[in-house]
């Protein structure tokens, strides 16, 4: 049934401005290669000129979907979710993980950090941006710590942003799409040189699926 748009409900998390759902295969980081069911949520303030969502950004645009029509769908998909935007964490992710867990979901969150964090996930996956960084303790719950590379100036932010996350942390650089040939030789020599990081390319795009 579906539930009628309230911004006091989108408020508390019991609805959210969803942009699209789909049954996919993860194309970044440590879970690459592994179907999961990707729930991406409207709004971002981040503004990384190089953001290949940019129609994400306005939650305005997006409908408010109440998150039991949410989970009810992702759960004839997989029991593996990836919660990503936009930024997620612009929203009470609490009721939505709350909901996919009593179905026995694998929850993941790709997130920028920039707000406080909210929700029970398996795994944090931890995207830091320049124009708006991380807040709270989320450092201490990434998983995996991925930067995106647009240029050399972002390994040292790279190399700052891993001093801040827990032992254990997985590193991922990530060539920015629009530069790749420009930017992944020198991040291959850079993790040979510093082999606690890893490569992380967007197979999903080299796959030609969403
Ligand atoms: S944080 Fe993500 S969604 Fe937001 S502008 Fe940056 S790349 Fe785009």
């Amino acid at each position: 049934m579906k539930v009628k748009a309230d911004p006091k409900l989108v408020q508390k998390g019991l609805m959210l401005p969803l942009m699209e759902a789909f049954y996919t295969i993860q194309g970044e980081g440590y879970h690459k290669g592994t179907a999961a069911y990707f729930i991406r949520v409207g709004g971002c303030d981040v503004g990384c000129h190089w953001c290949d969502v940019k129609e994400s950004w306005d939650a305005e645009t997006h409908p408010p979907t109440a998150i039991g029509e949410i989970v009810e769908e992702a759960a004839r998909h997989s029991d593996t979710i990836v919660v990503t935007g936009g930024e997620p964490l612009t929203w009470d992710m609490g009721p939505l993980t709350e909901a996919l867990k009593e179905k026995g979901m694998k929850i993941h969150i790709e997130t920028s950090g920039a707000y406080p964090m909210t929700g029970h996930w398996d795994w944090v996956c931890l995207s830091p941006k320049k124009n708006k960084l991380p807040v709270g303790d989320i450092y201490g719950r990434a998983d995996e710590l991925k930067v995106i590379v647009y240029n050399r100036h972002d390994l040292k932010f790279a190399e700052e942003q891993a001093a801040r996350v827990r032992p254990g942390c997985l590193l991922y650089l990530q060539p920015e799409w629009s530069v790749r040939e420009k930017v992944t030789p020198f991040i291959v020599d850079y993790v040979m040189a510093h082999p606690k990081w890893r490569v992380s390319l967007q197979t999903h795009k080299y796959l030609n699926i969403p």
